[in-house]
Formats: structure tokens, C-alpha cells, sequence
């Protein structure tokens, strides 16, 4: 059909060069004429004669032979306009799977595209480069990356001088397996070499020839309320179970200077809630300074509201990073803690380097020091050599210490891994562990979350009308006054804390009104910058 339409358009302008072209090369002329090749799928797909199409197709020939002059700028679509690169007009589209590590390199690598005048964008159609940053930690993970990466094959073709990159923790563990599987790739960058990004991507943008998709006009601005700062990358342990030792390599620190100066410019990009990120982050160490030092100094930073940081190693939780915590206002009293069992036989076949005691006695430290703290974690079930009782201790663990929310994943073997080589549990026998952890760390989260119905939260405000807890609790904000159909006194804004309260639980993001109480806005927000200012 493709074939024949295009012949029939080709005849249809008393073009027998056309008319008599075999596909190839029509397509290599319509290429070579830069002409908008997505439109030929849309006749292939429609089976409708495009006269526009095979105008600019005519146009491109008349330029190409003289007969027309080149025209400077605003020619029909599919005229080239320039000879070199058109970068500044370029738009790049990522997707991210995985991690926050992840999301953050994903960030990182998009500030260095901008850099160099791309635009993102969140439509694929409209994107010139296609990032997929992958993830290897879970088959399923790659699974998905690999099908998205096969499907961009078409993505490519409908346009010329489109190109895909594949970056992350799959593309450093099958670098070579990608690049034979899909030739089309146009650069392929392992996690390890993320910092060096910059200049692979310069190189791939040299090798660009033209860009005809003009008309940009979004905001080169990251304006993320809540943004990611990665402090190291890596991770000097080898748990059993996990494939990031692999290819991310061992642990290597970013200065103070370095982090602190890219939390300022996350800062002036209108962030106000920064989460520091490392594989095991609060391992971060670098000359004198450790963890502790690092969460207080990106805390002095002018217009910090908020830090937080993922995620961290049970081993790395010292007192003086349990005191910070405790005691400088803005880093906030959450925390996410992998557990991964609470078997101890479990936790030393998986190499944690903790036992289910310390890590108890590491959770009453803390909420001692912080009552009001949440806590999260991960737990991967029917790892290999799993007994009942095993996974019965895991649940007497979650029932002990009253997770707040908890992530629940069901064993999968990465090959390279020590665990791979050791017997697996009946597939089925992992489902049924899973199922029954997850409900019940879902039936204690609703309990704990019921007991929000009623308070008042301090809820800085991200995106539309959703924002934070301190303590990481999402959150759905109406207006008091909305709430009772009358006038409502103002909007929230992105970047605004707003005290509110809570008045509905029942799911993961909580609802709640803007809560004014006794006071009127104006005092409110006095008594509330009071807040922000106390000193530790
Ligand atoms: S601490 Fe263990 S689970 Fe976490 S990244 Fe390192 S090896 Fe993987």
C-alpha cells in the first residue's frame, strides 16, 4: 500500500522520476529534500492524497534545479533553511524508569541539553531527541525500557535528523547487546560515564545535519518546586540481591562546594524543597565533612525551605545525622529506610551488614529524637532460601515498628549477581508473600494515615494543588472557602507553604482545606516566617 500511494502521488504531478521510483529511493529523495516524512505515514495510514505533500516535494525540486531560488527563511515546510546544525530550534524528549537517582540524572542530563539551547518537551511527536534513561535493577524495569527502545525505531524514521540516546543502569550493563540489537541507536551512555554526558552529547549534536521543526517558544527553566541534587554516585557494598554495585561502580563524593553551589541553582530555578540523592547517600564523606555537615550547610542556603535525601544505609544513620535531623528546622523528619527482612538469616544471606536488632534499636533512636518522624522503607520477599519463618519474622518486623508507607517487591534474580546463583522459590510461592506483606503494610499505612483526619499540616505546595507534609505525605489542598462554595480569599501557588487541614485519608494522597483558624492570612504568614527563621 505505502508503496503504491506513493506512486500514485507521484503520477498524480506528472512526475514519471517519481512515478517510477522504487520506495528506497523515494524515500532517500524525500530525505535528501529534508520533506516532513511524517506526512507520508499519514498517507500510508489514511490512504489520502496529500497535495501539500507533493507540493513541497515539486517545491524541493524546482530549489534543487535552479528553477527556484533559495529561499532565506519562512520557505515551505521541508525546505531546508540552514546548512549547519539548528540546534537552538532542537526539542529533546526523556524518559525516565527506575530510581530518583535516575530521575536526578535524567534532570542533569536535560540542564546540559538546555545549555546548549535544546528545548524539552513533553511530547514525543514533537521532539527531535529521544532520551530513554533506563533501569536494570528489576527485569520488569528493563523489559520496559528494551520494548520502548524498539518502538522508537519508528519514532526515528518518521522524521529526519531525529536521534535516540539510551542512557542508565541497563545501557551500562548491555551496552553491547543494545547496540546490535538496535542499530538505529544513535548514542548509547552507561550510568558510570553519566558525568560525562556533556560532551558525548556535543559530539552527538555535531553529527546532526538539519532540523526543520521550528517554532519553540518553552521556558528553558527548570521551575520544579521540589528538585533532586545527586551528592555521590555508587556504592561501595555488594548485597546479595542488587546489580547497582555493578554498574554504577564504587562510591565517589561530589564536593560541598559542588553540591552546594548546584543547590543554589536549583534555588534560583524557584526550588524550594531539595532532596539529596546517593546510593547509600548518608555515606557521603569528603575531606573533613561527612553527611551531617553537608545536610547543615545545604540547610544555610538562602531559600531552602526543605531537605530531605534518599536513601539512605541503616549502617550510615550516626547520632549526628539522627541529631541534624532532629534539630535544624528544615530538614525534614521523614525518612525512607530500607529494611529489605526481618529475618536475621535473611539479612546476612543478602549481606546487609545490619542486623533486625539494630535496626530496631536504630528506629526507637530515632523516634525518640523525632516523635513525630515517618518512616518508610523496602522489602523484597521470597529471596532465595526464604523460609516461613523467615517471612514470618519479616511481617512481625512491619507489625513492630509500624511502617508508615513501605515498598513491597517480589525477589528477581540479576544475573551477574551472587544472589542469581543461588536456588530460587516457586514463583508462585513469591506471589502469595507478597500479597500478603503488601496488605498488610497497606492496612497499617490507612490506620496511620487516619489519624492525620483532623490535624494541621504545614504543606508546601508543588504543583496545581498538590503539595507536601514535612513529613512526605502528599497532599490534595482545596480552599477553606472553595470547600463551602463562597469567595475564597486567594489561590495557592506553586512554592507557597500553606498551613492546612487534613479531612480526608482514605487514599495515599490525603485531601485537606487551607486552614486559617483563629488568625487572618497576614498573621499567618508572620507567625509562620517566625517558624522559618529560628535558629537550631
Ligand atoms: S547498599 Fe546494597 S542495595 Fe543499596 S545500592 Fe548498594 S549494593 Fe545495592
Amino acid at each position: 500500500m505505502h508503496d503504491f500511494t506513493l506512486h500514485a502521488d507521484a503520477a498524480a504531478v506528472d512526475d514519471p522520476d517519481f512515478a517510477e521510483a522504487s520506495l528506497d529511493r523515494l524515500k532517500q529523495v524525500l530525505f535528501q529534500h529534508d520533506a516532513d516524512f511524517s506526512r507520508l505515514e499519514r498517507v500510508q495510514i489514511d490512504r489520502v492524497f496529500d497535495r501539500k505533500l507533493v507540493h513541497a516535494i515539486k517545491y524541493n525540486r524546482q530549489v534543487m534545479s535552479g528553477d527556484r531560488p533559495l529561499p532565506h527563511q519562512g520557505g515551505p515546510k521541508g525546505v531546508p533553511t540552514t546548512a549547519g546544525p539548528d540546534i537552538e530550534n532542537m526539542k529533546f524528549y526523556v524518559r525516565t524508569y527506575g530510581c530518583q537517582m535516575n530521575v536526578a540524572d535524567s534532570n542533569e542530563m536535560g540542564r546540559h541539553l538546555k545549555a546548549k539551547g535544546l528545548v524539552e518537551t513533553q511530547d514525543p511527536d514533537d521532539a527531535s531527541i529521544f532520551l530513554v534513561n533506563t533501569c536494570t535493577v528489576r527485569q520488569h524495569a528493563e523489559d520496559r525500557a528494551f520494548s520502548e527502545i524498539g518502538r522508537l525505531k519508528r519514532w526515528k524514521a518518521k522524521r529526519p535528523g531525529r536521534k535516540v540516546v539510551v542512557t542508565g543502569c541497563a545501557a551500562e550493563r548491555t551496552k553491547e547487546y543494545l547496540e546490535d540489537r538496535f542499530p538505529f541507536l544513535d548514542l548509547v551512555v552507561g550510568a558510570k560515564s553519566i558525568e560525562s554526558f556533556e560532551q558525548l552529547a556535543e559530539r552527538l549534536l555535531d553529527r546532526r545535519a538539519t532540523d526543520e521543526d521550528l517554532d519553540y517558544s518553552v521556558s528553558t527553566i527548570d521551575q520544579k518546586v521540589a528538585a533532586f541534587v545527586t551528592i555521590m554516585r555508587g556504592c561501595n557494598y555488594s548485597c546479595a540481591y542488587c546489580i547497582v554495585p555493578y554498574v554504577r561502580g564504587r562510591e565517589s563524593y561530589h564536593s560541598m562546594d559542588q553540591i552546594l553551589g548546584e543547590v543554589r541553582d536549583r534555588v534560583s530555578e524557584g526550588a524550594r524543597e531539595i532532596t539529596l540523592l546517593g546510593q547509600t547517600v548518608n555515606s557521603y564523606r569528603h575531606g573533613e565533612n561527612r553527611f551531617a555537615d553537608l545536610l547543615r550547610a545545604a540547610a544555610d542556603v538562602d531559600g531552602v525551605q526543605r531537605i530531605r535525601f534518599i536513601s539512605p544505609h541503616p549502617y550510615y544513620m550516626t547520632d549526628r545525622v539522627i541529631e541534624t535531623m532532629a534539630m535544624v528546622p528544615q530538614v525534614c523528619e521523614s525518612l525512607h529506610l530500607p529494611v529489605q527482612s526481618g529475618s536475621n538469616a535473611m539479612l546476612k544471606r543478602m549481606m546487609r551488614n545490619y542486623t533486625r536488632e539494630h535496626y530496631v534499636a536504630l528506629v526507637e533512636k530515632m523516634r525518640r529524637a523525632m516523635p513525630d518522624m515517618t518512616l518508610s522503607t523496602d522489602i523484597i520477599v521470597g529471596f532465595p532460601g526464604e523460609t516461613e519463618e523467615d517471612f514470618r519474622q519479616t511481617l512481625s518486623l512491619v507489625e513492630e515498628l509500624q511502617f508508615d508507607w513501605g515498598f513491597i517487591f517480589k525477589y528477581s534474580a540479576r544475573e551477574g549477581t551472587p544472589a542469581a546463583q543461588m536456588d530460587s522459590l516457586p514463583q508462585t510461592l513469591i506471589e502469595e508473600r507478597h500479597q500478603q506483606c503488601l496488605e498488610l503494610v497497606d492496612r497499617i499505612a490507612l490506620e496511620k494515615r487516619l489519624k492525620l483526619v483532623g490535624t494541621t499540616q504545614d504543606v508546601l505546595i508543588e504543583e496545581g494543588s498538590v503539595g507536601r507534609t514535612h513529613t512526605n505525605y502528599k497532599v490534595y489542598v482545596r480552599r477553606e472557602a472553595q470547600a463551602r462554595q463562597v469567595a475564597a480569599p486567594r489561590n495557592v501557588v506553586p512554592g507557597e507553604q500553606v498551613r492546612v487541614l487534613i479531612t480526608n485519608a482514605q487514599r495515599a494522597t490525603l485531601e485537606g482545606e487551607i486552614h486559617n483558624g483563629n488568625v487572618t492570612f497576614e498573621n499567618f504568614w508572620e507567625e509562620d516566617s517566625r517558624v522559618r527563621t529560628c535558629s537550631d
